[in-house]
Order: C-alpha cells, then sequence, then structure tokens
C-alpha cells in the first residue's frame, strides 16, 4: 500500500493529513483529489508520497478531482517552504499557485437510495422532501434549505440520511471561468450563387439578408455575428436564414480576454546602453553564471535606466530558450513600465493581477502556461504564475511593503519566496531599488548579492544632476507667524513654477496620520519614557499610548515644554492641502490622488495622462505618487510634513521617511528642467532626513544599520507577530495575556535563550472595524523555534518577519 500526505483545505491547520491510496488510482505529488473528512469529503492536494503510513489508522482518498497534477513536485516544494517558513497551512500555500476561478465551492447533492421501495412510517416533512428529491433525481442541499429553510431542510435531510433512504455526495461547483467563445460567419458561397441569391432575395424583398450577403462576400477573414449585426443592424434570424440556405457558415471561436488591448504597441529598437549601464550591464554578464545563479542588487537612483539593464537580462534568458517574471509593487501604479515591456516584446508579455477580470485572468493564465510570453509582469502574485523554463526573476522597487501580503494566510513577502523559487529551479534574480531594503543592502555588504551601481540619472538632456533638496525647518516658520501648511520658501517656488508654466507635486504622508502628538509651537513629541518611541493616539481610549511597554497616559491639554495649549493632531488629508493651494493660487488647475479618488479601473491612467498631458499645474497625492512615475514637465516636488513617518512607532520609521523623500525628490527634474524640492519638516536635524536631502543611501544605510545592530532590530533579529482579534477588547487583552503566558512557558520548557517577547499590547491599528487587535512580537535569531509544535487557539493570526507598524 502507498500513502499520501494531504493538505487540506481547513482554516488555520498547519498540518497536513496522511491517506491511503487505492490501488486502482494512479496519484502524483501535485494532484488534486477528493478525501474523506469528518463525515464530509474534501478537496486536498497531494504532498507528499510514502510507503509509511505517518500514522496508525488511515482512510483512503476517494477519488481524483483532476486526472491531471495541476502542480509541479517544485511548486509542492516551494509551497512547503513557505508553509514551514511563515507557518501558515499547507493549503494556503498551494493555493497561491491555484489557476484563476479554481477556488471552488463544494456542493452537498441528495439522492434517492434506492429508486423505489416501501417507504417507513415519516413525517409529513419527511415525505414531502422526499418526494422532491425523487421528483428532481438529484438535489442539493442548497436547493432543499431553499425550500424548506436551512435549519429544517438540514435536519430533515440527517433524519432521512440516518434511515438510509437517501444517499450524499459532494463535488465542486462549475467552473467560474471559461475560456471566451464567440460565433463567427464564414460564407461559403461562391461569387456566382452569391450574385444569383442576391437577385433572389431582392425580389422577396429580403433585403437585410441580401445586405449580409453583399457584406460577407467583401470580407477576407471570417466575421464576428456581433459585428455584422451592429454594422448592418440586422437581426440573428437573417443570418440564420443564410445559413439554413447553406450559403454561409457560423461557427464558434475562442476569443483572447486581452488586457493590454488598450495600448497602442510602439515596437522600439535597442537603445545604445550609456556608459553607466554598460558597466552595470558587464558586471552583470561576468557574474551571471558564477557557480550557483547570483542574486543581483541593482542599486541605481530613480531615473538612471534600470528598467533598460532588466530588458537586456530579459533578452538574454531568451535567448538562451527561458522566461522571466518581473514584480512590480502595484501594477496600478506602473503603466509605463508595463508599456515599456509591451513595446519591447510585442504580444509576448502576459500580464497577471487582481483587477483584472477573472476572465482576462484565466486566459492570461492560459497564455502563460502556453509557453506564449517572455515575461509575465504583476504584483507580488505574479510570482506563482505558470512560467515554463523560468530563468529570471525581476523585482523592481524592491524595497517595497506591497510585497508583502499582510492581510491573509500565507502571509508571505514575495521578494523572498523569489529568493527560495529561484534557489529552486536555478534562475537568476534581479533586485532593483533607488533605495534598497536596509537588509538587502546588508546582504550585498555581505557578499550574498552582486551589488550592480547605477549612479547618474539619466535625462533628454544627458546625465542630470539630482535636484536640490531644501530642508525647511517648520518651527521657525511659526515663530515668523506662518501657520499654513506651506512655508514660505515652498510658496515662493511654487509661485515661480506656475508662472514658468511648470508643474508641481505636493506629496503628502497619510500612513500614521493623526496617531501622534507634537506641539505645533516647539515640535515637541510625547514619547514614551520607557521606549522612547513616539506614544500613538488612542481615540477609543482617549488615551497616548505607547507600543512598546504599554505606557499609557491621558490625551494632554497643554504642550510640557512651551506650556502652549494649541496642541494639534497632525491629521492633515489631501483635501486640506487642496484648500490652502486654492487659498494662495485661485488659478492653478489641481489634481488630487489618493486611494479614495481612484478607485474605478483604469482611473491611474487617466488621472496621469491627464497630469502628463499638463491638463492639471499641481499633483496633490499620497505614497502612490511618489512611486516610478515619470514627469518631463515636473520641475518641483514638495514634501508637506516628512515628521508623520518618522514619528511612527516602528523601528523602520527612519528607512521608510528615507525611502519616500527620495522617491519624491526623484520625481522632479527628469525632463529637461532641472528640479527642485522642498521638504518640510520639524526635525530637520533627522539624519534620515539629512541623508534624504544629499540623496545620499549609504551616508543613511550606514548610521541605520548601526542602530540596527544597537537595539537588536532585523537584520540581526527576526520578528514574529502574533495578533488576535475580537469585538470584545477586555477578552482581547485577556486572551493575549495567556498566549503570552504559553509562550515563555514554552521558551522555559524548550530552554531557548535569546528571544524576548514584546507585549502584549494594542496593536497600532488597535481597532479595525469594530474588531479590537491585540499583538504580541517575539524577537530572536530563530523566534519560529518557541512556535513549532503548538497550536494557536482560532482568531490567532501569525505573521512571520512583519513589514507593517510593530
Ligand atoms: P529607472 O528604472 O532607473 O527609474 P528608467 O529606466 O525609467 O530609470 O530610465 C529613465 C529614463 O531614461 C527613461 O525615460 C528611459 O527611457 C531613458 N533611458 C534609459 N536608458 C537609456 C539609454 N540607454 N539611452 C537613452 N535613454 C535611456
Ligand atoms: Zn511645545
Ligand atoms: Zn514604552
Amino acid at each position: 500500500m502507498k500513502y499520501a500526505e494531504v493538505a487540506v483545505n481547513l482554516p488555520g491547520s498547519r498540518s497536513t493529513f496522511c491517506y491511503a491510496i487505492p490501488p486502482q488510482l494512479n496519484i502524483d505529488v501535485g494532484q488534486a483529489v477528493w478525501v474523506p473528512f469528518g463525515s464530509r469529503i474534501t478537496p486536498g492536494i497531494v504532498v507528499e508520497l510514502s510507503d509509511q503510513p505517518s500514522v496508525e489508522a488511515t482512510k483512503e482518498i476517494a477519488k481524483l478531482i483532476t486526472d491531471y497534477s495541476p502542480f509541479s513536485s517544485m511548486q509542492i516544494g516551494l509551497a512547503r517552504w513557505i508553509s514551514r517558513h511563515y507557518l501558515s497551512p499547507m493549503f494556503d500555500a498551494v493555493a497561491l499557485m491555484l489557476p484563476p476561478g479554481f477556488g471552488r465551492q463544494t456542493i452537498t447533492y441528495f439522492q434517492l437510495a434506492k429508486p423505489e421501495g416501501d417507504l417507513p412510517a415519516l413525517t409529513p416533512e419527511q415525505t414531502k422532501t422526499l418526494h422532491f428529491i425523487r421528483e428532481k433525481g438529484k438535489v442539493s442541499l442548497r436547493e432543499l434549505e431553499r425550500k424548506f429553510g436551512m435549519k429544517e431542510a438540514r435536519r430533515i435531510g440527517d433524519q432521512l440520511l440516518h434511515s438510509h433512504l437517501v444517499v450524499k455526495s459532494q463535488e465542486l461547483e462549475k467552473a467560474r471561468v471559461k475560456p471566451k467563445v464567440v460565433p463567427y460567419v464564414k460564407l461559403i458561397a461562391s461569387k456566382n450563387e452569391v450574385k444569383d441569391e442576391m437577385v433572389r432575395l431582392n425580389k422577396t424583398r429580403a433585403y437585410k439578408q441580401a445586405a449580409v450577403l453583399e457584406f460577407l462576400s467583401r470580407q477576407t477573414q471570417p466575421t464576428a455575428v456581433s459585428q455584422i449585426r451592429k454594422r448592418l443592424n440586422c437581426s440573428l434570424e437573417a443570418i440564420k436564414a443564410l445559413e439554413n440556405h447553406r450559403l454561409l457558415s457560423i461557427g464558434l471561436v475562442t476569443i483572447r480576454r486581452d488586457p493590454l488591448s488598450y495600448l497602442k504597441l510602439k515596437p522600439t529598437s535597442l537603445p545604445v546602453l550609456t556608459p553607466s549601464q554598460e558597466a552595470a550591464w558587464k558586471s552583470i554578464q561576468g557574474n551571471w553564471n558564477h557557480g550557483s545563479p547570483p542574486v543581483f542588487l541593482l542599486f541605481g537612483v530613480t531615473g538612471s535606466g534600470k528598467t533598460e539593464i532588466y530588458l537586456r537580462a530579459l533578452d538574454k534568458v531568451i535567448a538562451m530558450g527561458k522566461r522571466g517574471i518581473c514584480l512590480v509593487p502595484e501594477i496600478a501604479l506602473t503603466p509605463q513600465t508595463v508599456e515599456r515591456f509591451a513595446n519591447r516584446f510585442p504580444g509576448r508579455v502576459g500580464i497577471l493581477h487582481s483587477g483584472l477580470s477573472l476572465g482576462e485572468q484565466f486566459d492570461e493564465w492560459q497564455r502563460i502556461k502556453e509557453k506564449e510570453c517572455n515575461v509575465v509582469i504583476g504584483p507580488r502574485s505574479a510570482l506563482f504564475a505558470p512560467q515554463p523554463n523560468l530563468g529570471l526573476i525581476i523585482i523592481d522597487e524592491e524595497h517595497e511593503w506591497a510585497y508583502k501580503q499582510e492581510d491573509k494566510s500565507p502571509r508571505y513577502h514575495a521578494r523572498d519566496v523569489a529568493l527560495k523559487l529561484a534557489e529552486l529551479i536555478g534562475a537568476v534574480v534581479i533586485l532593483g531599488s533607488a533605495t534598497p531594503d536596509i537588509e538587502s543592502f546588508y546582504k550585498a555588504q555581505m557578499g550574498v548579492y552582486h551589488l550592480v551601481q547605477l549612479k547618474e540619472r539619466i535625462t533628454p538632456r544627458g546625465y542630470s544632476p539630482l535636484p536640490k533638496v531644501n530642508i525647511v525647518d517648520m518651527k521657525e516658520e511659526l515663530k515668523a507667524g506662518n501657520t499654513s501648511l506651506f512655508s514660505r520658501s515652498l510658496l515662493t517656488a511654487m509661485k515661480e513654477s506656475l508662472a514658468q508654466g511648470e508643474q508641481i507635486i505636493l506629496f503628502l504622508n497619510r500612513r500614521g496620520t493623526a496617531t501622534f502628538i507634537q506641539c505645533p509651537n516647539c515640535a515637541f513629541v510625547f514619547r514614551c519614557p520607557r521606549c522612547s518611541v513616539a506614544l500613538t493616539y488612542h481615540s477609543v481610549e482617549s488615551k497616548l499610548t505607547c507600543h512598546r511597554c504599554h505606557y499609557a497616559i491621558p490625551v494632554p491639554q497643554t504642550c510640557p515644554q512651551c506650556f502652549s495649549r494649541r496642541l494639534k493632531f497632525l491629521g492633515v488629508g489631501t483635501q486640506r492641502v487642496a484648500d490652502e493651494v486654492r487659498q494662495f493660487f485661485p488659478k492653478a488647475r489641481l489634481l488630487r490622488w489618493d486611494r479614495d479618488a481612484t478607485t474605478k479601473r483604469y482611473a491611474h491612467e487617466e488621472l496621469l495622462g491627464s497630469f502628463r498631458d499638463h491638463r492639471a499645474d499641481i499633483l496633490i497625492g499620497t505614497q502612490m505618487i511618489a512611486k516610478g512615475l515619470d514627469l518631463p514637465q515636473v520641475t518641483l516636488a514638495g514634501i508637506i510634513n516628512a515628521d508623520t513617518g518618522l514619528n511612527l512607532p516602528d523601528f523602520r520609521a527612519g528607512e521608510r521617511t528615507f525611502q519616500l523623500s527620495c522617491q519624491v525628490a526623484g520625481r522632479a527634474g527628469r525632463g529637461l528642467k532641472a528640479g527642485k524640492v522642498i521638504i518640510q519638516t520639524y526635525s530637520p536635524e533627522n539624519y534620515a532626513i539629512q541623508a534624504a536631502a544629499k540623496h545620499d543611501y549609504v551616508s543613511f544605510y550606514n548610521q541605520e544599520i548601526d542602530y540596527r545592530r544597537q537595539y537588536n532590530y532585523p537584520p540581526f533579529s527576526h520578528f514574529i507577530r502574533l495578533a488576535y482579534s475580537h469585538t470584545n477588547n477586555d477578552l482581547c487583552r485577556r486572551e493575549a495575556e495567556k498566549m503570552s503566558h504559553t509562550i515563555l512557558d514554552e521558551r522555559e520548557k524548550k530552554g531557548i535563550t535569546g528571544l524576548n517577547l514584546i507585549g502584549p499590547v494594542p496593536a497600532f491599528a488597535a481597532r479595525v472595524r469594530g474588531r479590537y487587535r491585540w499583538q504580541l512580537i517575539l524577537r530572536g535569531s530563530d523566534p519560529a523555534q518557541v512556535l513549532s509544535g503548538m497550536i494557536l487557539p482560532q482568531g490567532w493570526t501569525i505573521d512571520v518577519d512583519p513589514v507593517g507598524i510593530i
């Protein structure tokens, strides 16, 4: 007997279950199967085969769902790693790789056990139900529920099952997506026949039919029925009548739903590399075949031509008969990148993301699987595209948080999974960024990655220096009596740019808005006396709390430093910025870009297009405008308040502020004119802001890595966040305390040293959609160790290597 370990769709369970393989079934790793689980039959994926069962009593696999394996053993290997590393259920990890629309519900059906026979004494409801089932032959539980009510249907169903009058079966619901087929018309009549028929039809006043014939006789290709009907305004009957006379034939043609059909492709030739690009490309080529496939960290300032290097690398793998995947942080924000790839590889670019219709996703997925795409572009989930013979994984803007899945299990980081995948299949990885993640740069320093640099920015003027950055101390503005959101220098610069007919972007960091309190008079920020992180404002309890140690004080009325009573929450939205701009520049045309303004599909493209065409002078936006936009007419970028990010209770606050400031600065002066950047802050001396103003990543890195080392933050340690949420705050806290004791006991029992437990504390977003959240943070060299073998109670989530605020 052979046995299979099966990952079953069971929320929260990290283990797999052992089943015996009946001899008549031919089963491979990666197969989708039906297995009995409790009293039901449920879908599962085979993840391992063995000759020995892992438990004493095993049930048998019921049957195959698909006769082919949806997964390769490599994919199962990757899923295993994800499940182990991120402490997530194996099924969740496997589910990442399922084709679009595969996640289907199971449906329970009832049928009569014996077609006919004497019925025992039954209640009227039972009789009625039984008759209903007999009449229909096969009835789904849902149908019974609709007819008799949910409780009643289940109760009677169970009774009938129990007395062996009916049997139950389970099936997957019908596939939600299928290839799209469209009826097409082809003329079969000869020229002469058409002539004769037209005469006949006109005589009998069948003018529409005649018109259809005439139209078709001029077409060289089969034509869609819908197109004919629209062009000639005729009925389907007219076409059918011609079909009946064997003058034309109607057939079904599969249509590809193409998400890039809106692009007007302009095939581009290879540009001559600049000397810097040439050097970078040489270095990549030189190290390509050194032992195990390398990971390159392409560190190049914004606009230095990294995309061109990605395209060259793709050319190289394609020449080797392989293919690539390119991840971008958020596809809606990178229409320009997609366009450049599509122009370079016309018709050979696949695109996968959740913004596409399920039909488009399905068709793209099939195309990719059928080897039609040189490269697949998409957000983190595109890493799991079924790209055959994958030889290169590119991660653009590798430092972005968007690569981490935070909202559901598995809480994976696409960069780390990509590195693992590349290792499993022997693919090359290129990580690109102007401001690499501190942890990535550290690995490059340690020689784990090959560092490749691009130092100059390419503009139509040739190489150009990065824009000059001025730091404005907002405390001085207040002293001078300026209480507006804009400093005097920003106002002057805006006035100049507008007078020259140039464009401006104003950046507002929305993350952490109104979460800390700062005195606008003396810039005092309330901090924890024990941990020094900024205290977080909790509107629920009207308190300021420390996220490290749970120190809390009521919201103060006056500033302890200058006794000002003007304490305010730094809660400014794009609306407020727009209002102030209008006051100062009533004639300027404004565009607002934030998540609220852009929920429609293609809204980003439209907004961006309209700004690029200079239909607006000022673009006001949040994080989203900082991403890789190429806006040549922007000469001024203003950061309204750099401190919002700095005062987040997060060890990465400095890194984020630095990255965002650099990104915003990188937006200005990419065209013919030099750019200018103004950073407004209450902390002008902060090293993240100072380094951003000088565009000096390395100096920032050097200070940051010292700080990380000193406080034992990543990359010198690892974090795991455990979070519990519930509508009852007290219950939530008690549950977190209980968990904390359990973990401390485990630590003791397993003799683990060097593991800190931080918390329990309310999570940064302590209340989300009416649910309270408390969290525990584990920190150590291998914090997962303490959790091995532990089963977390329902309601807990695990986030390994969290990137959000901790
Ligand atoms: P990055 O990806 O580093 O931000 P891009 O690849 O967007 O930089 O390049 C910035 C600009 O320079 C783009 O407009 C691009 O078309 C142009 N560019 C890149 N490489 C070359 C080259 N070799 N010759 C001419 N223009 C180039
Ligand atoms: Zn003060
Ligand atoms: Zn504290």
